[in-house]
């Protein structure tokens, strides 16, 4: 795999085997075509690759250590450690594809960058990203996520992003998504769209994915560095798959490495309660490219539910698709009860409050330690749980 894993997949086309592509209206491919000119020309530049290296090490705090859980590993058995994404600068590892396309879309001559947000993380990275290059930024998201992470909706407006509230649905990502997509139609000229996660048309799950990909690089040195050898097993929680493809990406070569991504089982694995797309979606389309997606009769996106914004989306990356097709990456379900209890536990038990998008991953790997404890797990732990420590402790209180 590796380099030629790299430039395989996507093909031209946007394609991972089946899934991917760009299923979009006739004046986007233009501008889609345009993004994926600049992205090919652009990222292979000396002047841009020292620009975003310089961004990472001086602006971001990169790298990001990896830390070994002395006292969680203790209790539960096996070997845990975590990739410190939370350590990245706003918390978590949106950051790292939000700089890589705002710095494109200065590149591209842009005014504006567009998006919309689900936990919120994503809108504050983007709003910070637009801040340091002195762009415009217009962020929309769903009420039910704007009371839920109320703190990121102010932390947008200090940073002098336009918060657009979406009021029609079940008012969380899907609709935000669609909502931020309409706003983009009236001015792709001097707008450019930020998705916030390894999904949408070609070329974004593969530009996201590159952006990413310095999480893997990373945490692979340092993991070896700190041991010795590779991990046995490395995971990663899983909504549009961004900080698992970031992680994954740098063990797709190493067979003996065991990858899996989480998903959110929710309150029950019934419909509307969940975002369990590999374990129950079939192929669809939504948001311009093909996935496994949770549909109903017609086909349409299925309500979804998690108690972690971020992670309540009915598609998923077109990589990760292909990666279940193919059996390099296994899928499995946290629910929500399990990540509420993970996430005490590793503040209780190592003083790292996680985000409760990572607190799935981190509920995984308690769950691989007791089941073979003889084994090193590398958990990537996305983001910080700040934003999410008043719902939390609001909708299930604090423990003994
Ligand atoms: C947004 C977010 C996620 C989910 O997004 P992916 O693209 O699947 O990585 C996970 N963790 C945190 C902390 C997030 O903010």
């Amino acid at each position: 795999m590796s380099e030629n894993y790299f430039k395989t997949y996507p093909n031209k086309e946007g394609f991972f085997k089946e899934y991917g592509g760009a299923f979009i209206p006739p004046v986007l491919e233009e501008e889609m075509k345009k993004i994926t000119d600049a992205y090919y020309a652009i990222s292979k530049s000396h002047s841009f690759i020292s620009e975003l290296r310089s961004i990472r090490k001086h602006f971001q705090g990169r790298p990001t250590p990896v830390y070994f859980c002395n006292r969680l590993s203790e209790k539960y058995g096996g070997r845990i450690y975590l990739k410190r994404e939370d350590l990245n600068h706003t918390g978590a590892h949106k950051l790292n594809h939000c700089m890589g396309e705002a710095l494109l879309a200065k590149h591209l001559g842009k005014k504006r960058l567009i998006a919309e947000t689900g936990a919120g993380q994503h809108g504050v990275a983007l709003a910070t990203a637009a801040a340091y290059f002195g762009l415009e930024c217009e962020i929309h998201m769903g009420e039910v996520d704007m009371a839920k992470e109320y703190p990121n909706v102010v932390r947008m407006k200090i940073l002098g992003t336009e918060v657009v509230p979406v009021t029609h649905g079940l008012k969380t990502l899907k609709e935000a998504v669609d909502s931020a997509f309409q706003s983009y139609l009236n001015d792709p000229v001097n707008t450019i769209y930020c998705i916030g996660s390894v999904v949408g048309p070609h070329p974004f799950p593969m530009m996201v994915r590159d952006f990413q990909r310095v999480v893997g690089i990373e945490a692979k040195e340092q993991f070896i560095d700190m041991t010795g050898e590779l991990p046995d097993k490395i995971v990663a929680c899983v909504g549009g798959g961004s900080n698992a493809m970031g992680i994954f990406s740098a063990f797709l070569d190493d067979e003996e490495c065991e990858i899996i991504g989480i998903e959110p089982a929710g309150r029950s694995l019934e419909v509307g309660e969940h975002a369990a797309t590999m374990t129950l979606g079939k192929p669809g389309v939504i948001h311009g490219f093909k996935c496994y997606l949770l549909q109903d009769e017609k086909g349409e996106p299925a309500p979804v539910y998690s108690c972690a914004s971020g992670l309540d989306y009915p598609g998923v990356g077109p990589e990760h698709s292909m990666l279940k097709d193919i059996k390099r990456v296994k899928y499995d379900v946290i629910n929500d009860k399990e990540a509420i209890d993970a996430f005490y536990e590793l503040s209780r038990l190592e003083g790292i409050i996680p985000a409760l998008e990572s607190a799935h991953a981190v509920a995984y790997a308690i769950k691989l330690a007791q089941q073979d404890p003889q084994k090193s797990i590398l958990v990537n732990l996305s983001g910080r749980g700040d934003k999410d420590i008043d719902f939390v402790v609001d909708t299930y209180g604090l423990p003994e």
